[in-house]
């Protein structure tokens, strides 16, 4: 059956479908644009200084501990994260990866040049491959997304960390569901939460379901793997306790600076050597972005247009859009050309996880949501933004 059409926002093009959860307001714009034309109005001082004292109230006193952790990719926004931390505020940080084995060979230059530039410490961690592949498996039957095990991962190992080495204080970069759908006001200054990780970047699920038995519970005894809990440890969130003993808390560093992605690129190009892609992505024309998992900008974001019918050209559009780097007639053609793009990475994921390509499609097809695609014969249809007047109302 044809879904109701869809709705587009009149100044970006994020469709109402996005997986980000964002709401329309009377004038058709969405509310991840007016949250970022907040940045224009505020009084970025002010933030700053809230951010001055923080970090002051968290520096180690006798420079016996580290002063705070820093969540890292060796991505643009890490080497912004710790330029800000170490070579501004001259904090003495721990930098933590969690490395899901997809790194691009310029990725990993990259974090191995942010070791020697910066001149910190760095913990980089690899969880076992064996459970990776099975984690990737199960990730794709159960939710469609192989990278659950990286959201998860990015999300949880730092923070076992930062209870380890008893670090309260961690530094993030975006917040993604503020910064994409507008979740937050700049002004609620958000910090990290168990619920934000659980819910958003998790998609609700834990370690636990993973399990022979979790999987079991949740009715999918056919996609098990055979993983108990002593595999999944790096992915087990520190206790309620564990995390109030340290005083863990994690603030975005977009709340306090104000964040242009395209200008601290520049800057960390120019000023530490960071390396965009030699290459072009297939589904995304920035070159800067997702440099650490090849299947983030790929086979991951592909599955999110077979599901929500739009992908990483659509996202990277949206942010330009609103930084005033871009026009709406200009993103339209972008998302056009890219946004159904199949990726090459598939040549590497099919036989990193013992998959054929027939096996994928049917397994893809089962997660299409019904709000964005109906068939007609063999084929899948959507409402497309370019069926629609492109042009951009005066907002
Ligand atoms: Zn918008």
């Amino acid at each position: 059956m044809r879904p109701p059409k869809m709705r587009y926002c009149k100044k970006c093009v994020y469709p109402a479908s996005s997986a980000v959860p964002l709401a329309f307001d009377d004038q058709g714009v969405c509310s991840g644009c007016r949250t970022a034309a907040e940045r224009v109005e505020i009084n970025w001082d002010k933030k700053k200084k809230i951010f001055e004292r923080i970090i002051e109230e968290h520096r180690s006193k006798d420079g016996r501990n580290y002063d705070c952790i820093i969540p890292v990719s060796g991505g643009k926004d890490s080497y912004f994260q710790v330029h800000v931390i170490k070579k501004v505020y001259g904090l003495n940080p721990l930098l933590v990866t969690y490395n899901g084995n997809n790194y691009t060979k310029t990725g990993l230059e990259n974090v191995q040049n942010m070791r020697e530039v910066f001149g910190v410490d760095h913990i980089f961690f690899t969880p076992s491959i064996d459970t990776l592949v099975k984690l990737n498996r199960i990730g794709f039957k159960l939710m469609g997304d192989m990278n659950w095990h990286a959201h998860a991962g990015i999300y949880t190992y730092p923070v076992r960390v930062a209870v380890q080495f008893n670090v309260p204080l961690m530094i993030w970069g975006e917040h993604g569901f503020m910064d994409l759908g507008g979740m937050h006001s700049y002004k609620d200054l958000v910090e990290f939460t168990y619920r934000y990780r659980h819910e958003h970047c998790l998609r609700g699920f834990e370690w636990h379901d993973m399990t022979d038995e979790g999987l079991a519970r949740l009715g999918k005894p056919e996609i098990e793997e055979g993983l108990t809990a002593k595999d999944l440890l790096p992915w087990m969130y520190p206790t309620d306790e564990e995390i109030s003993r340290v005083g863990v808390r994690g603030l975005f560093l977009a709340n306090y600076l104000k964040w242009e992605a395209n200008e601290h690129g520049q800057m960390v190009i120019e000023k530490y050597g960071f390396k965009p892609s030699p290459e072009p992505f297939d589904r995304t024309y920035r070159r800067m972005s997702n440099l650490d998992d090849m299947h983030e900008n790929g086979l991951h974001d592909y599955m999110k247009y077979v599901k929500f019918g739009y992908g990483r050209a659509t996202d990277h559009c949206c942010k330009d859009i609103r930084s005033g780097k871009m026009t709406r007639d200009e993103a339209v053609k972008i998302v056009r050309q890219m946004d159904h793009v199949k990726p090459r990475d598939l040549g590497r994921w099919l036989p990193y996880v013992g998959m054929t390509e027939g096996e994928f499609d049917r397994i893809a097809d089962t997660f299409r949501d019904a709000r964005v695609w109906w068939q007609e014969g063999d084929s899948w249809r959507k409402d497309n933004l370019w069926d629609e007047s492109t042009a951009a109302v005066g907002i």
